[in-house]
């Protein structure tokens, strides 16, 4: 099966993304955990990604088709991959044709994650840390005991400043100003599933779960 995940931060992508490999055995691609690696083992692609990253801007097209490319030429990927993070421009998304094309393959699905922007909002401003311990905790899904303090060791909860709630709509109109051409390119070949995901955890991936089974 041969698949990308998209969704907006938040959505529950990386959560999703563990259980589609654990129960599929395809492997988890992610362009940015591959930049990070290389950044950390000081390679030459490390290199050259890493300027970008620091200043938050997309690695080159060239760059990043370039190791998909050869990461979708392993052996792992015989049975199929979960693509995440990739693509990220329509050049991107047009090149990844060409190269399965090349292989003799085509994407199954385009899974979206859609989660409402205020819940995501809602979900990406509860993060609070403990000035003390560093505990964290979440307003909505995981609250201290008694409001603002930490029920570790009693310090006070703060809010980081990337967590506020301009910062996060801000990242999260960046995000979706990015991805709609990419959306709009994948609906026009057909391959978008569009899956709901304000709901518990289990339920998104019986969702994505019913979608896959017809692919085994
Ligand atoms: P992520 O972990 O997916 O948020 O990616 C972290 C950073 O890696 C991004 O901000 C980009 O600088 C870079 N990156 C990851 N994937 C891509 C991609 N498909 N195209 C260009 N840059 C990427």
């Amino acid at each position: 099966m041969n698949l990308i995940l998209m969704g907006l931060p938040g959505a529950g992508k990386g959560t999703q993304a563990e259980k589609i490999v654990e129960k599929y055995g395809i492997p988890h691609i992610s362009t940015g955990d591959m930049f990070r690696a290389a950044i950390k083992d000081g390679t030459e692609l490390g290199l050259k990604a890493k300027s970008f990253m620091d200043q938050g801007h997309l690695v080159p097209d060239e760059v990043t088709i370039g190791i998909v490319r050869e990461r979708l030429a392993k052996d792992d990927c015989q049975n199929g991959f979960l693509l995440d993070g990739f693509p990220r421009t329509v050049a991107q998304a047009e090149a990844l044709e060409e190269t399965l094309k090349l292989m003799n393959r085509k994407l199954d699905f385009v899974l979206n994650i859609h989660v409402d922007q205020q819940l995501l909002i809602d979900r990406l401003t509860g993060r609070r840390i403990c000035k003390e311990c560093g505990a964290t905790y979440h307003l909505i899904f995981n609250p201290p005991a008694e409001e603002g303090i930490c029920s570790k060791c009693g310090g006070e909860l703060y809010q980081r400043a990337d967590d506020n709630e301009e910062t996060v709509a801000n990242r999260l109109e960046v995000n979706i100003k990015q991805t709609q051409p990419l959306l709009d390119f994948y609906n026009n070949l057909g391959y978008v599933k569009t899956i709901e995901g304000d709901q518990e955890i289990s339920k998104v991936f019986v969702d994505i779960d019913n979608l896959l089974k017809e692919l085994v």
